[in-house]
């Protein structure tokens, strides 16, 4: 009876979370602005009584009782350990605690929305040094061995420490600077027919063709706009994508969509039965994130995939791209250079976008550096690594949303998802025969069933190192992410 106890417990948690993060949709999709302080009220009141049921003493009953239970299944005792080790971390807040850093999020990300608006980093900047206080207040009470960040880490993926990301990163970066300096060498393909006006509802179809093409199941989601595009899940029978549309540059929305779309066919394609348990959940960010990169930049960003939809995207759009052929179009939007939005970088410069922020998060839970000196410290980083000047705070400090929301430690998820995008790809070609000629002929069924088969419905119950392990045969390597880039943009630049 007890598992079952457990299962139920758990549910009515998700049920609690889930809401919250519907209020959260609804924040940056429709909310009107007066709808803010009472908003902010709601969203702490269900963080607190969600984080009452997780640290509930009963849930300890339920878990003590099942970790000494030799019947249950693998499946059931590797949800009870999973539960057990989370149970144990959000014991170590209390129910204060979650409430103020809740309304903290709130304050923050109101205060950032009209800081980027007005670039105006004054208004930000209290709010996002509150943030930082309590995050070096959340990894005291949490714990950590070797780094503060460490602790932060641990939520979105767990195992994996600041140590391992900045190994990774330092074996990773020269390979990349020798690709970068060869392509900065060589001419620049033209990517200025990008730049035309191209109407708002024109690229809206194009984008939901996009997202039922790559296999988005409409009748368990919906696409709508946001400032920052993201995916949310109530479940897998309800999962939302955002996007956003440029009428003056066409590339924003189309990989904007592909890439939450990515994120989205994997919440979708979690076991619907395991709801609010451990098997039902997503493994990591960065195996969510390696979801997204797949398919934004191996299919996304692929010769293949726009053979079939070049042709669909001339004819929306015959005025501006009619004389386009592919070949250029192909080129354009794989062009590499230096810029200041992450969400718009190329694939390659993106890794510099990340590790600069890894650096500056570091720094912030360390302690060594305060919200007022962040922008100069951000400026000089950008400089340093991709040699531009930072114009102003608004596609400065200010462009991400993720400091806004208390999300520290999450940036290097981002490029860790590449890396193991570009490896998973890499064993899908391998296994699935014709791959990539069937989706030159806009099939992408063979990819998604893969995915679905070798990941989506597996659940979190293994780390994301277990599951490369499991997909791959190997442990996550940044060469299958080099070998792609070396031979793609080799192509594309001619060397
Ligand atoms: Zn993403």
């Amino acid at each position: 009876m007890s598992y079952e106890n457990y299962t139920n417990h758990l549910r009515k948690l998700a049920d609690v979370n889930y809401a919250n993060a519907l209020l959260q949709w609804d924040q940056e999709v429709f909310m009107p602005e007066k709808g803010a302080a009472a908003r902010a009220s709601q969203q702490a009141t269900l963080s607190g009584i969600a984080h009452e049921l997780a640290t509930a003493p009963v849930l300890g009953g339920f878990i003590k009782e099942l970790l000494a239970d030799n019947t249950l299944t693998a499946l059931q005792r590797s949800n009870v350990e999973r539960t057990a080790k989370e149970f144990e971390k959000r014991n170590k807040f209390s129910t204060q605690f979650v409430e103020e850093m809740s309304m903290a999020i709130s304050a923050g990300f109101q205060a950032w929305q009209v800081a980027k608006k007005d670039n105006n980093y004054a208004i930000f900047e209290p709010k996002l040094q509150k943030l930082i206080d309590l995050k070096r207040r959340e990894v005291d009470l949490a714990g950590y061995d070797e780094h503060p960040y460490d602790a932060l880490l641990d939520d979105y993926e767990p195992g994996t420490t600041a140590a391992d990301v900045k190994e990774l990163f330092d074996n990773f970066k020269p390979g990349l600077k020798t690709l970068l300096d060869k392509i900065f060498a060589a001419e620049k393909p033209d990517d200025s027919f990008f730049k035309q006006h191209f109407n708002k509802d024109t690229q809206w179809d194009f984008g939901i063709d996009l997202l039922k093409q790559m296999g988005y199941d409409f009748s368990a989601g919906r696409q709508d706009i946001s400032a920052h595009p993201f995916t949310v899940s109530f479940g897998s029978g309800d999962v939302r994508v955002t996007t956003r549309v440029s009428e003056s540059d066409l590339t924003e929305m189309i990989w904007s969509c592909i890439h939450e779309g990515g994120h989205a066919l994997y919440e979708q394609g979690l076991p619907e039965g395991d709801y609010g348990l451990p098997s039902g959940e997503a493994v990591s960010l960065a195996i969510h994130e390696s979801q997204s990169r797949l398919w934004e930049n191996n299919v996304g960003r692929s010769r293949g995939f726009w053979e079939f939809n070049y042709p669909m995207l001339q004819s929306r759009f015959g005025h501006q791209l009619g004389n386009v052929p592919l070949d250029a179009f192909y080129k354009a939007f794989n062009r590499v250079e230096p810029s200041l939005i992450r969400t718009s970088a190329d694939e390659l410069t993106y890794h510099f976008h990340i590790i600069i922020r890894f650096e500056l998060e570091l720094a912030m839970v360390e302690g060594t550096l305060s919200a007022k000196d962040l922008p100069e410290a951000w400026n000089a980083k950008y400089k340093e690594y991709l040699g531009i000047d930072v114009p102003n705070y608004s596609q400065g400090v200010l462009q991400d949303v993720h400091w806004s929301h208390g999300s520290m430690g999450y940036f290097s998820t981002y490029s860790l998802g590449s890396l193991y995008a570009a490896q998973f790809y890499a064993q899908a070609v391998s296994e699935v025969p014709g791959l990539e000629s069937s989706i030159a002929t806009g099939q992408t069924a063979p990819l998604l069933n893969w995915l679905r088969d070798k990941i989506h419905n597996k659940g979190r119950n293994l780390t994301s190192r277990q599951v490369c392990e499991m997909v791959t045969g190997k442990p996550l390597d940044a060469k299958y992410f080099m070998d792609y880039a070396n031979k793609k943009y080799g192509n594309i630049y001619g060397f």
